[in-house]
């Protein structure tokens, strides 16, 4: 049985062609960038006056106790010249600065006066440097430069940039089409009573959440427990989809014919079973350009391995290659026996310290999965320990936003 280290190993080995494809700036936040974006035009494209005040050229107040005010400057507008000594120019937030000006001074620091019918202006306050609360023209970047790089994700600061710089569309990554297919004679729909010995399918809806939060869109599909529907089942889904992630099927029980069904489709076993709970059964295949997961039916192993194996080649796939994990403090000693590497539930939270901290929150094994309620990750302890100290690091897989 291989470690959870050469599983990771031979996922990622496993890597699909990039397709791109160009998406409105509104529908890009979430993807990820295959373009190179560039200032257009130098940022900012022009010295901008950063106040509500007046615009002058510093020298004039050094040489006169009060300027006289031409007229008023807009955002907006095309820029205007200061012509004489002396005077100024009222200017708005994001005017471009007058010609002949050089400094600007906010209405909190003026006083108004009318003298013979002119508007003059008195500084309170004598400004701090030349070139006050004025933003020169290419002194954040200069037209040209390269702002994002293929392989960002799109964020709302990466579309305020896009949007500067004029690209109605973008070019991301295109998902691969994945499917997801769930198995089992228990399972009724979610819209169903179940009998006292069957129970609702919850696994493909988690699956399907957890890719849309990905902004992979995935069908779902049922089959099950006998061969035939299995073979059958898994022949229509791999026509339709370039990824599979199936769930249940996959163990040692006697209607357990994924994986022999998947061989026998001529999907070429990369692994079955890796050492590790939960979640031991996983098994993973691969075909050319086809892609299956494999997962154990148990809800808490579906949901362990999508995160832990599933999400990061799935981001890999897209041209964002994961991080490695944070690490978390454990906040508790945990013991741990068997020869596996444990995935503990926990709820992770930064402490007023600023560390990551991890407490367990066991539940009641890997079948309880309403548990997953009370936790935001594993903490993923290596198979070579038993004894687990309150204090040591350790990698934390999150499936929520900390
Ligand atoms: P299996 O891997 O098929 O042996 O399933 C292991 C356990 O997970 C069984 O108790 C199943 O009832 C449960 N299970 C399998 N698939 C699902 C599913 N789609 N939704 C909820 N529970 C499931
Ligand atoms: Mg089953």
């Amino acid at each position: 049985m291989i470690t959870t280290e050469e599983a990771t190993r031979l996922v990622m080995e496993h890597r699909l062609p990039l397709q791109t494809i160009a998406v409105p700036l509104e529908k890009a936040t979430g993807s990820i960038l295959q373009e190179t974006l560039r200032a257009d035009r130098d940022f900012p494209p022009f010295h901008r006056v950063m106040m509500d005040g007046i615009a002058y050229r510093l020298q004039d107040i050094t040489e006169n106790e009060t300027l006289i005010v031409d007229g008023l400057q807009h955002a907006g507008e095309p820029p205007q010249t200061i012509l004489l000594p002396g005077h100024c120019l009222e200017v708005m937030t994001g005017a471009v600065l007058p010609g002949n000006a050089d400094t600007v001074t906010r209405y909190e620091d003026l006083v108004f006066s009318e003298e013979e019918g002119r508007k003059m202006v008195r500084l309170t306050v004598k400004p701090e440097k030349k070139g006050q609360y004025v933003h020169h023209q290419g002194s954040d970047q200069r037209a040209g430069v390269a702002l994002l790089h293929p392989g960002a994700v799109i964020g709302p600061a990466e579309i305020a940039v896009a949007a500067s710089v004029g690209k109605t569309h973008l070019q991301v990554s295109q998902p691969p089409v994945v499917g997801i297919v769930s198995t089992g004679d228990e399972l009724v729909e979610v819209h169903e009573t179940p009998q006292p010995y069957q129970i609702r399918k919850s696994n493909g809806y988690a699956l399907q959440s957890a890719l849309a939060a990905m902004h992979i869109p995935a069908a779902l599909h049922h089959l099950p427990d006998t061969k035939e529907a299995v073979r059958q089942g898994l022949d229509k889904a791999f026509a339709q989809h370039d990824v599979l992630i199936v769930s249940g099927g996959v163990s040692k029980g006697k209607r357990d014919y994924v994986p022999e069904v998947l061989e026998e489709t001529g999907i070429r076993k990369i692994f079955h079973q890796v050492r590790q709970r939960p979640g031991k059964p996983f098994w993973f295949g691969t075909q050319d350009r086809k892609t299956v997961f494999a997962l154990p039916g148990n809800p808490v192993s579906t949901f362990l391995c999508f995160y832990r194996y599933v999400a990061p080649w799935l981001r890999a796939v897209l041209g964002n290659p994961d991080a490695s994990p944070p690490y978390a403090i454990l906040s508790e000693e945990v013991v741990f026996e068997p020869d596996l590497t444990y995935f503990l539930q926990v709820n992770v939270q930064f402490t007023s310290e600023g560390q990551l901290t991890a407490q367990p929150s066991a539940g009641h094994g890997s079948g309880d999965f309403a548990n997953l309620l009370t936790c935001n990750g594993f903490l993923e302890l290596p198979a070579d320990k038993t004894i687990f100290r309150q204090g040591d690091c350790y990698p934390f897989i999150a499936f929520r936003h900390l």
